[in-house]
């Protein structure tokens, strides 16, 4: 059985196949480290390392880059207004983003390349894509020419405008220098910046990934992911400049993850509306909460960021670890129909919710937990001695059958107990169970 990836290329679910047999050649953009990555932008982190344990446990061998945006308008902007040089502005960010991701078991890329030093491998393209006339060269910057590279707007089903300049007349064409712009603006996009000091000329936003992942993973790579915002303009940029300097595809698959929202808005700097991983620590969160809320959507669905949601998946998180204990000591062994099961569900797309439907109902063994666990990546191999203490449980297990037989008074005594052992109860429709206080 295969794995099914939906390509955004093709609006379809595709059978997945490395182009060369034994190794996933897998590029995914990464942070622009000028503030906190906020839990938005781990949602989408954390969709990509399930892509990558699904990939491994069908077998393959993984080789991920993913960039680091340490030059650009916002990075230049925040360094200037820290009054620090751009190296120590960003490498701040960047150190808080590797504690990040190694906080929720996201595992470590083959590469993280940086912009700032691949700016001679950009520089190659720019100057491939002149020779062929694909860019063009203003007062204030290079430029790629969209009307030339007729299959542009193909990935994001945009139609390019019509027509896009008049014949020849480069400098009167639309052009955008700005990092960022919306869906209605096919323009053309900057390839290098002339004017932007302190740093003196820096490479438009896009042209870093297609430089760092034709270095390290060549042409075409297998899978090329992000975060939905990023199909138009960036993904959509680093094709026409990659395919047109090279005459080669760039990439095969498509696959974007959708967005974490607050109240039915993305989660975004520019909102205002974030919170990073701190944030939620400082509610007396673990990391791994997030990462089991982020496992409970698919990847294609937007998902709401609640405090209720966090705290709901802190529950099972804390529950799926007393069950994985408790089947370490039973020692029952496994046919192994639970793993191919899971692992079925996951190779449809990455169904997680039908993955963890069945985790929930299925697994009975220790070893169907450690299986599950090599995507879910909740730390089940590594557990800690139960924080539960044989007597609390006991307690606990009282109290389920008093209340069983609605002797309530009676249960309420054995809570306060349990209580004054410093656990408080909490029942939930599968069961009770204790949170330490
Ligand atoms: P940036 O640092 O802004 O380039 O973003 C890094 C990654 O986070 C990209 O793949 C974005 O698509 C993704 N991203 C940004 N905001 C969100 C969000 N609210 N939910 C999910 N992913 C996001
Ligand atoms: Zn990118």
């Amino acid at each position: 059985m295969s794995l099914r990836l939906f390509n955004t290329f093709t609006r379809k679910k595709e059978i997945f196949r490395p182009a060369r047999k034994g190794e996933v050649k897998f590029y995914a953009c990464g942070p622009t480290v000028y503030d906190y990555v906020h839990v938005g932008n781990l949602r989408t982190f954390i969709f990509e390392d399930i892509l990558r344990r699904t990939l491994e446990l069908n077998g393959h061998k993984v080789k991920l880059v993913m960039n680091i945006t340490d030059i650009d308008d916002k990075t230049i902007r925040g360094a200037k207004k820290a009054g620090k040089s751009l190296k120590e502005f960003t490498s701040f960010y960047e150190k808080g983003f590797f504690g990040d991701i190694k906080r929720l078991n996201i595992l470590p890329a083959f590469k993280y390349p940086r912009a700032t030093e691949h700016i001679s491998e950009m520089k190659k393209i720019i100057n491939l894509l002149l020779k062929k006339k694909y860019a063009y060269e203003t007062e204030d910057g290079i430029y790629f020419d969209i009307s030339k590279f007729k299959k542009y707007g193909r990935l994001s089903g945009l139609k390019q405008k019509e027509p896009a300049r008049p014949a020849g007349g480069l400098k009167s064409g639309a052009r955008i220098s700005v990092d960022e712009y919306s869906k209605d603006q096919a323009e053309d996009f900057a390839l290098w910046k002339k004017k932007s000091p302190p740093v003196g000329g820096h490479p438009g936003w896009h042209i870093e990934c297609s430089a760092m992942s034709i270095k390290y993973l060549g042409l075409p790579i297998d899978i090329h992911a992000g975060g939905i915002d990023l199909i138009f303009p960036h993904h959509e940029n680093e094709i026409a400049q990659s395919e047109a300097a090279y005459g080669r595809k760039f990439a095969r698959f498509f696959v974007e993850g959708e967005h974490l929202l607050i109240e039915k808005k993305k989660m975004s700097k520019s909102l205002g509306n974030l919170f990073t991983l701190r944030d939620l620590e400082t509610k007396g969160f673990e990391p791994l909460d997030f990462r089991y809320l982020v496992l409970t959507a698919h990847y294609r669905s937007p998902l709401s960021f609640s405090w209720k949601a966090l705290e709901g998946a802190r529950q099972a998180r804390l529950k799926l670890q007393e069950r994985a204990r408790e089947a370490k000591a039973r020692k029952k062994k496994s046919d192994g129909s639970f793993c191919k099961e899971f692992l079925a569900r996951l190779n449809d797309d990455l169904n997680m919710p039908r993955a963890l439907a069945l985790l929930w109902k299925e697994a009975k063994s220790y070893e169907d937990l450690l299986c599950a666990d090599e995507v879910l990546g909740l730390g089940l191999k590594n557990l800690k001695k139960s924080a539960v203490p044989p007597r609390v449980k006991a307690l606990l297990v009282k109290r389920e059958a008093l209340r069983r037989e609605k002797k309530w008074g009676q249960a309420d005594r054995i809570r306060e107990e349990i209580m004054k052992l410093g656990f408080k109860v909490q029942d939930m429709p599968e069961g009770s169970q204790v949170i330490k206080i």
